[in-house]
């Protein structure tokens, strides 16, 4: 997801994005000023140990100057997702050295792989439904969220999930896999699909910095073909029923932006042949080369024709047709598209 919460969305707060950032930054160089000191004192200061505390030092002396997170070849402003990550760093990704940008590659590469660990099958069938999910990330690594569980207990519940981390590149897969986490260990805990939401979101308020949050659908499938579907604050979910489609539009706020968000839930009964298609705005706010948005229109009118296909041939007509849409154009955010068709 593309940050669109600018500084004055924050406004709320009393004060402004960069701020928090700043702050938060400080605090982190503070804490880890600390942790070195006590490790210096037991250490009998070995070499390194003094070495870092000269860094930590250095950025405190930078961050007072109001030179921090100034890239000091180019005086070009650091990614903020590098700073978050490590606060230390003095230099933009332009202006890496031959060993730190090899470096950076081999952690990229390791994320990746990490990440692709966490994802379901691209086709997965079982209980009467059939799934296809297709995930593109920008970068090596991506801010999308997708899983599917299966709920180990007698109810025999599945669970989709598909979110959308604020920012891009590794600070949101961080996150990323943060959400999978939290949600893999709630859907174990048998909790309601709301309840499980509810307390996501106050996880997640509380172990991220305030500038971050996630959209996400959750949805509950039983085996009698009755879903629950949650959105927060993500992009409609499109159910498909005959030529019909129905959007099950968001009803509370993305995750992290309020410890305490309320987010109701909605019901249907899916019969065989009907389907669910969920989607990250990669898809709906892809551009043409003529800076035309995708949108969510074509994306419905594609869905009510295409509402026979089976799951695969049903992600493959949305990224058929964005294809043709982008005519060349690239694609400028994270995208995944998830498919889900009852078959019983
Ligand atoms: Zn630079």
């Amino acid at each position: 997801m593309k940050l669109r919460l600018g500084a004055r969305s924050f406004g709320y707060r009393g004060t402004t994005m960069a701020d928090v950032q700043e702050s938060f930054l400080h605090g982190q160089l503070l804490e880890r000023r600390q942790r070195l000191e006590t490790a210096i004192a037991s250490s009998r200061g070995s070499e390194s140990l003094l070495q870092l505390l000269d860094e930590v030092d250095s950025a405190l002396e930078r961050m007072k100057a109001g030179t921090y997170g100034i890239c000091e070849t180019c005086h070009d402003t650091i990614e903020k997702d590098r700073l978050i990550n490590d606060p230390l760093i003095r230099y933009c990704l332009d202006h890496l050295t031959a060993s730190q940008r090899r470096a950076l590659e081999q952690d990229l590469q390791l994320a990746s792989q990490l990440q692709r660990g966490l994802l379901p099958n691209q086709n997965l069938a079982f209980g009467g439904w059939e799934v296809c999910s297709h995930y593109q990330p920008l970068g090596l690594v991506s801010g999308d969220y997708c899983d599917v569980v299966t709920h180990q207990n007698e109810s025999q519940d599945i669970f989709f999930a598909l979110g959308d981390v604020s920012g891009k590149g590794v600070a949101a897969s961080m996150l990323m896999s943060q959400l999978h986490a939290i949600f893999r260990t709630l859907i174990a805990s048998g909790l309601t699909v709301q309840a499980m939401v509810e307390r996501a979101s106050r996880v997640f308020c509380q172990s991220t910095i305030s500038t971050l949050f996630a959209t996400l659908v959750l949805v509950r499938a039983g085996q009698s073909g009755n879903i629950e579907v949650c959105n927060a604050g993500h992009c409609p979910a499109l159910l498909l029923q005959g030529g019909k489609v129905i959007e099950l539009r968001a009803t509370g706020v993305p995750l992290g932006l309020f410890c305490e968000g309320v987010y109701p839930t909605q019901k249907a009964e899916m019969a065989s042949g009907d389907a669910l298609l969920l989607y990250t705005d990669g898809l709906s706010e892809a551009r043409s080369a003529n800076e035309e948005e995708y949108g969510a229109e074509r994306l419905k009118e594609l869905a009510a024709s295409s509402w026979a296909l089976s799951a695969q041939a049903l992600v493959a007509a949305c990224i058929d047709d964005l294809e043709v849409f982008r005519s060349g154009a690239p694609l400028l955010d994270d995208l995944t598209v998830m498919a889900i068709r009852r078959v019983a």
